[in-house]
């Protein structure tokens, strides 16, 4: 089941992020193209958490909308699920701008790590390659 591949690929890579503390979110990004169902991946992400830092953590899923566009015209269009990848006006193929992402944009510990120095980004940016 690719969710549950996915959440474990997540629970793993999380894990040693979080430290000793257990980790009280989640956030992951994912391209509307990415072919990942939100519900699947929140029930996996349950069961590959179980016994793990991340144990109770809430999933939060940002989507991110399939953008592409035309190298004849230069029109940038929303792709659509599933995604038209041609141009309507020129009929050539359209270059994907975005809509495949599948990163870890953020991790929330309890309790929140010590303050960060002052300029520097608090979230802890990560991402994962691969689907
Ligand atoms: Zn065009």
């Amino acid at each position: 089941m690719h969710e549950l591949a996915l959440a474990t690929a997540v629970v793993d890579e999380v894990a040693p992020l979080a430290g000793p503390d257990p980790v009280r979110a989640v956030t992951l990004r994912i391209g509307e193209l990415a072919a990942v169902v939100p519900e699947a991946l929140d029930l996996a992400f349950t069961v590959a958490a179980e016994g793990t830092a991340l144990a109770g953590a809430t999933l939060l899923i940002e989507t991110v909308e399939g953008r592409a566009r035309c190298d004849g015209c230069g029109r940038e269009s929303l792709t659509g699920m599933p995604p038209v990848l041609w141009c309507d006006a020129c009929a050539l193929p359209l270059v994907l701008l975005s809509g495949r992402e599948l990163e870890i944009v953020r991790l929330v510990t309890d309790p929140p790590g010590p303050a960060p120095a002052p300029g520097t980004d608090p979230d802890t940016e990560h991402s994962i390659s691969g689907r």
